[in-house]
C-alpha cells in the first residue's frame, strides 16, 4: 500500500510544500501555521489600552515585586518596599485606562541615596529583569548641557533605544538609571552667578525628560546633526530612577536633626537616633541643601536609601543570591566536572578581608577570582575532581600583596 501522504490540518498544505510539519495526537501543523496562529496569541494577549504593555506585567503585586528582589538583593529592606509600591504605581498608571474624572496618576520616579557598592545598580537592573523592559544606566557625570563638550541629556534615551534594540515602543515603556546623579548638583549655594555648565544647568535640562515630553532622539547617539534621522520618543512613561552617594549630605541630615554627627542625640525626640547611618533620616530638603534644584527633586517624588554593607550582609551576598558569587563559581567548575565547595571559615575570612580593606561587595568578586585563579588554570587540564576551599587556602592564595592591589583598582 502507498505511504499515506501527510498534510497540515490546518491549511491542508501537503508536507512537501512545508518547511516544517509538526505531529499532534491527531492533527499535523506547519510552520506557517504556527507562525500565524503565534501571531494570533501574542495579538490577544496585548492590552488594548495602547500602553503597549501586556497583562502579565500587571501580575505582580508589591509583595509579588518584593519577593522578587529578594531573590536578587541581601537587605535593602526598606529600599526594597519602598521601590516595590513605586514600580507597581508606575506599571498602573500605565495600564489605567482614559480616565473619565480628572484625576492623573504621576509619574513615581525614585531617587536612592547609598554609598557606592551599596546594591544601586543592582536595584534598577532587577526591576527591569523582572519586568521584562529595557534598561539604559548612564552616568550623569558626562552630561552636559546642549552646546558644551559632553554628552546632551538626550543621550540617555539613544542608550534606551540602542537596550530596546531600536523598538521605539519597547524604549518608551522602558527604565532609564541615572547614576551619579549627586555630581550634577549645584557647586556653591549661589545660584547663576556665573553659569554652572556641569550641574545646574545639567539639572534644568533633565527636568523635561523626567516629567515627560517628546524627545527628538538621534539612533546613533553623538550631537544632534542636521542629516541624521531622529526617533521621536516621549519619556511620558519611562521610569527614571536616580542614584547617587551623596556624600557630606549626612552633615546636612545631622544638623537638620540638630545633633553632630559623632555626638550623641541632643534633640528632645524619644526616639534614638542611629548616628551610624544616618541616611535612613534623609528628607527632600537634605537633598536641596546638598545642592539638587527643588523642580528635580520634585520630579523625583520617590526618595529612599541604601544601607552600608556589614560583615554579615557581605557574607550573605557571597552565597545567597540567585546568581551569589559561590553559585557561579560551582557552576564553572561544575562544566569541567570538579564539584566545588567553600569552607565557612574560608568564606568568613574572605568577608574579613573584603571589610578590612574596605572593599565592598564588588571587591568579593575580585577576592574569589584571586583566590580560584590558579585552579581555574591548573584543574581543567588535570583529573581532579573536587576542590574544597579551606581557610588555609584561602590565605595561601590571598597574600596582602594581592590584596594591596585590589584595592589599588577598586
Ligand atoms: P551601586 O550602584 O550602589 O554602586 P552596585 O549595584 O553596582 O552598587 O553593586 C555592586 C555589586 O555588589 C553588585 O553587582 C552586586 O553583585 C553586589 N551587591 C551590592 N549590594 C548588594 C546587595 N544588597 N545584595 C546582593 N548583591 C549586592
Amino acid at each position: 500500500m502507498a505511504k499515506e501522504e501527510l498534510d497540515c490540518s490546518f491549511c491542508g498544505k501537503k508536507k512537501a510544500d512545508t518547511n516544517l510539519l509538526i505531529a499532534g495526537i491527531d492533527a499535523h501543523i506547519c510552520d506557517r501555521c504556527i507562525e500565524q496562529a503565534n501571531g494570533i496569541v501574542l495579538e490577544e494577549t496585548k492590552q488594548d489600552n495602547g500602553s503597549g504593555l501586556t497583562s502579565d506585567v500587571m501580575l505582580k503585586k508589591p509583595q509579588e515585586i518584593k519577593a522578587f528582589l529578594d531573590s536578587y538583593i541581601i537587605g535593602q529592606e526598606q529600599t526594597k518596599k519602598v521601590m516595590s509600591v513605586a514600580v507597581y504605581n508606575h506599571y498602573k498608571r500605565l495600564l489605567q485606562p482614559p480616565t473619565e474624572d480628572d484625576i492623573e496618576i504621576q509619574k513615581s520616579n525614585i531617587i536612592m541615596v547609598g554609598q557606592t557598592g551599596t546594591g544601586k545598580t543592582l536595584m534598577a537592573k532587577t526591576i527591569a529583569k523582572m519586568l521584562n523592559v529595557p534598561l539604559a544606566i548612564v552616568d550623569a557625570t558626562v552630561l552636559t548641557e546642549a552646546g558644551y563638550v559632553g554628552e546632551d541629556v538626550e543621550s540617555m534615551l539613544t542608550r534606551l533605544l540602542q537596550a530596546a534594540d531600536y523598538d521605539q515602543e519597547k524604549a518608551e515603556r522602558g527604565i532609564v538609571f541615572i547614576d551619579e546623579i549627586d555630581k550634577i548638583a549645584r557647586k556653591s549655594d549661589n545660584p547663576s552667578i556665573t553659569r554652572d555648565v556641569s550641574g545646574e544647568g545639567v539639572q534644568q535640562a533633565l527636568l523635561k525628560l523626567l516629567e515627560g515630553t517628546v524627545v527628538n532622539v538621534p539612533p546613533k547617539g553623538g550631537r544632534k546633526h542636521p542629516d541624521q534621522k531622529f526617533i521621536e520618543v516621549n519619556t511620558e512613561n519611562i521610569l527614571f530612577i536616580a542614584g547617587g552617594a551623596f556624600d557630606g549630605v549626612d552633615r546636612h541630615i545631622s544638623k537638620r536633626l540638630n545633633m553632630s554627627a559623632i555626638g550623641y542625640k541632643v534633640s528632645h525626640d524619644e526616639e534614638q537616633i542611629d548616628t551610624e547611618n544616618l541616611l535612613q533620616y534623609i528628607i527632600p530638603k537634605d537633598l536641596k541643601d546638598f545642592g539638587l534644584i527643588p523642580e528635580i527633586i520634585g520630579r523625583l517624588p520617590v526618595l529612599t536609601y541604601m544601607n552600608p554593607l556589614d560583615e554579615e550582609t557581605l557574607r550573605a551576598i557571597l552565597t545567597e543570591p540567585k546568581n551569589a558569587l559561590v553559585k557561579q563559581y560551582k557552576k564553572l567548575f561544575e562544566m569541567d566536572e570538579i564539584a566545588l565547595s567553600f569552607e565557612d571559615d574560608a568564606l568568613d575570612f574572605i568577608v574579613k578581608k573584603a571589610i578590612e580593606y574596605k572593599l565592598g561587595a564588588r571587591g568579593l568578586r575580585s577576592l574569589c577570582e584571586e583566590i580560584l585563579t590558579d585552579a581555574m588554570f591548573v584543574m581543567p587540564s588535570n583529573d581532579e575532581t573536587a576542590l574544597v576551599v579551606t581557610e588555609a587556602y584561602v590565605k595561601k592564595h590571598l597574600t596582602r600583596t594581592q590584596i594591596k592591589r585590589l584595592k589599588a583598582v577598586s
